[in-house]
């Protein structure tokens, strides 16, 4: 015993494949699921806990009940949501004393579904949903049963299987290393004591103990992921983020900008001009952008608005601010009949004050183009409007003041980093499309000062949103007639997914076709993305002059479009939109004085979630409203689309169930940072460390 070689002792940089019983081709099935060493491992938290002595039957559940029990497959189907390429898992059970049905909005992992076949034996450990009078499960663990079944444990770990790599068996590892690991290698803590005092958080090391080795008393809590090791780590998540976020705001706040200061005599005849009064919010809104913009460093702030709140409005007295201190302003938007839309107006706006606007996007023609680009260089154009050709390197300003982002989810880091290389730090003002919920505008846009639009002009009534069924088409388009004969204008949108462009597209083709027929009295416009760009613009110019009657679109139009006399819309397969695009849509109409419709036409055979969906858009137009329900259906990394990438992942964090403890984790990182500007105390000093490891350099330059 005595001579048996000393093994190297267990560290958190530890290749797991040097675990007992590890070995290189369990080390590759884990890594799979980025866990290569000892602390990947110990952070691969239980998905779930399993309480021995709550085993009951399903014939006396309950809702909210947190079960665990056996039970035997009777069949396993599974269906498509909407339009989306998901599908929804339905997995039936029963036991001697009823059945009950498994629902899966999202899959666990690739083959999860298809290891269970009927009169299989499995556990099934969750929590009962009450679903309109009806018991389900959501998500629960379901797995086999094991043969060694550890029966001492009454309460125990559940984690997501890794293919062939069952939850008992990483429980087993997991609780290897925690046993092996030597005090010296535990990992260190890295919350000051202050900060964990002050919000009652245990060290990150009892977190970890506590949720792999759990123990029978915390059952409760452990379960409701409520526990203290829950709480400490879900905080931890938040906080890193947030930290960050507020270093980058004050790395912001000390970058040195233009300050603008105009007397606003630009902006003033402008409004006089108005046929309308600003509202108070406009004006609200209008004063808090303009006194950033006489700030020495440069404004990042958003304005969120719901659709119609009028943003473009507070957008251009910006610009007017900038132009009247001397300076140049420009707006990019992300379509182009979005940038030609602004062009127009701000056109008809701003030449009457002696000032000139451009135009310029990837179709501007190379002679109008370099002409546009050499007097933009000698600052005879005061307002530059475009796509994102705004941004190209041979886009050279005299003297760029303010830089406006329509229609934008995300403010563009990279945009932003873009134009400062040009040597300028103008000031930035977004607008956002979808109005997103407090709680994640405050992690994705973080690092902005937000403003809010919370009004709608007067006089606008809401929009009447009825959902019908196919068979009822022939009524919806008589009704849309009835307004058209009133000398109001129609919408007729299609849905457009990549996967099946070209038959949604005919589809839309073949519609148009009919309707014309139809209704052989009106005009037709047709509009979608495989147009070119004048095409487009001169269907969208003869539907905004009114020779157009009927616009049937993709889904091209559905943000920015302003036509105050459409006052219908008519969506076609309503299901197979999300409800922020739902949302963004309708508000094409709804934007004048006319009462407006939103009939939404579904197909028969669609999935509950889809009906869902729609109900809530009959029963609501508050934007927010629409966004939160949005959020909670589909989780904020869907909600705010694939291109959203600086949206942190985390692994416990839930930013719609978690929210009270985000707003603490969010107000500690800025009071701390508030407190310590440069994080150079030493107690502070890992959290500096922890930093720059996550982010890198950049995340420090704004404390430096
Ligand atoms: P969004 O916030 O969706 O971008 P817009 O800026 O396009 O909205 O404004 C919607 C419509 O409301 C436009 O036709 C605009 O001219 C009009 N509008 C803007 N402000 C007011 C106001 N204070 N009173 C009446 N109409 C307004
Ligand atoms: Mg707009």
């Amino acid at each position: 015993m005595r001579d048996e070689p000393k093994k190297p002792k267990l560290k958190l940089e530890t290749d797991v494949q040097y675990l007992k019983g590890v070995g290189p081709k369990l080390g590759a099935l884990l890594s799979k699921r980025g866990i290569r060493t000892v602390l990947d491992l110990l952070t691969y938290y239980p998905r779930a806990y399993e309480d021995r002595r709550a085993a009951r039957n399903i014939g006396t559940l309950k809702g909210d009940d947190l079960v665990s029990l056996k039970a035997q497959v009777i069949k396993v189907s599974s269906f498509h949501m909407g339009r989306s390429k998901r599908k929804i898992y339905d997995v039936l059970i029963r036991d001697s004393s009823g059945q009950i049905h498994c629902k899966y909005f999202r899959v666990p992992y690739k083959g999860y579904f298809e290891r269970f076949q009927p009169f299989q034996e499995v556990r099934v450990v969750g929590k009962v949903t009450d679903y309109r009078g009806k018991l389900e499960f959501h998500h629960p663990d379901l797995r086999d049963i094991e043969p060694d079944e550890d029966l001492q444990d009454v309460l125990v770990p559940i984690y997501v299987e890794i293919e062939t790599l069952s939850s008992t068996k990483i429980a087993r590892l997991v609780r290897l290393v925690l046993e092996q690991l030597p005090p010296e290698a535990v990992p260190v803590e890295k919350f000051p004591a202050a900060l964990r005092e002050k919000h009652g958080l245990i060290t990150r090391w009892q977190a970890l103990q506590q949720l792999h080795a759990p123990s029978p008393e915390d059952a409760a809590a452990l379960m409701e992921q409520k526990s203290a090791a829950h709480r400490r780590i879900i905080f931890e998540e938040f906080f890193w983020m947030e930290l960050y976020l507020a270093a980058r705001k004050s790395g912001l706040q000390k970058e040195q900008g233009v300050p603008i200061k105009a007397r606003g005599e630009l902006s003033e005849r402008l409004i006089k001009s108005l046929p309308f009064e600003l509202t108070g919010a406009q004006k609200r809104v209008i004063q808090e952008v303009n006194k950033d913009l006489a700030k020495e460093h440069p404004m990042s702030r958003l304005v969120q608005g719901d659709v119609g709140s009028g943003k473009t409005m507070v957008a251009l007295l910006a610009a007017l601010q900038a132009i009247e201190a001397g300076h140049q302003a420009g707006l990019m938007a992300p379509t182009e009949i979005l940038a030609e839309q602004h062009f127009r107006n701000a056109k008809k706006l701003f030449e009457p004050l002696g000032l000139r606007v451009a135009l310029l996007t990837g179709k501007s023609k190379a002679k109008e183009r370099g002409e546009l680009l050499a007097a933009l260089e000698a600052g005879e154009i005061h307002f530059l409007i475009g796509t994102h050709a705004l941004i190209e390197d041979v886009v050279q300003f005299r003297s760029l003041g303010l830089v406006i982002i329509d229609e934008q989810h995300r403010f563009g880091v990279e945009q932003r980093a873009k134009l400062k290389r040009k040597g300028v730090s103008p000031h930035f003002l977004v607008m956002t499309a979808t109005p997103i919920p407090r709680t994640l505008a405050m992690t994705v846009y973080g690092d902005l000062d937000v403003s809010v639009l919370d009004e709608l002009p007067p006089g606008r009534s809401p929009i009447q949103t009825r959902v019908i069924f196919d068979s009822k088409r022939v009524e919806a388009m008589n009704f849309m007639a009835a307004q058209i004969e009133r000398g109001r204008q129609a919408y007729i949108v299609y849905p457009l997914v990549e996967e099946s462009e070209k038959i949604d597209l005919k589809n839309a083709l073949e519609e148009f076709e009919k309707l014309k027929t139809q209704f052989p009295k009106y005009k037709f416009g047709l509009l979608h993305g495989r147009m070119k760009s004048d095409e487009k613009d001169e269907v969208m110019d003869q539907f905004r002059k009114g020779e157009i009657q009927v616009l049937v679109s993709t889904t091209v139009i559905e943000v920015g479009v302003d036509v105050p006399n459409a006052n219908i819309m008519v969506i076609e397969h309503a299901e197979r939109f999300g409800l922020s695009q739902l949302h963004q849509l309708r508000g094409r109409v709804g934007r004048g004085e006319h009462k407006s419709f939103c009939v939404m036409i579904m197909g028969h055979a669609v999935s509950q979630e889809a009906r869902e969906r729609t109900a809530f858009m009959e029963k609501t137009s508050d934007g927010f409203k629409v966004a939160e329900f949005d959020l909670e259906l589909r989780g904020p990394g869907e909600f705010l689309g694939s291109r959203q990438s600086g949206l942190p992942g985390f692994q416990m964090a839930n930013l719609v169930r978690d929210v009270t403890t985000l707003m603490e984790a969010r107000e500690a990182a800025f009071d701390l940072l508030k407190a310590d500007p440069k994080l150079a105390k030493p107690e502070n000093e890992h959290l500096r460390a922890e930093l720059f490891d996550k982010h890198g350099p950049t995340a420090l330059a704004g404390i430096a």
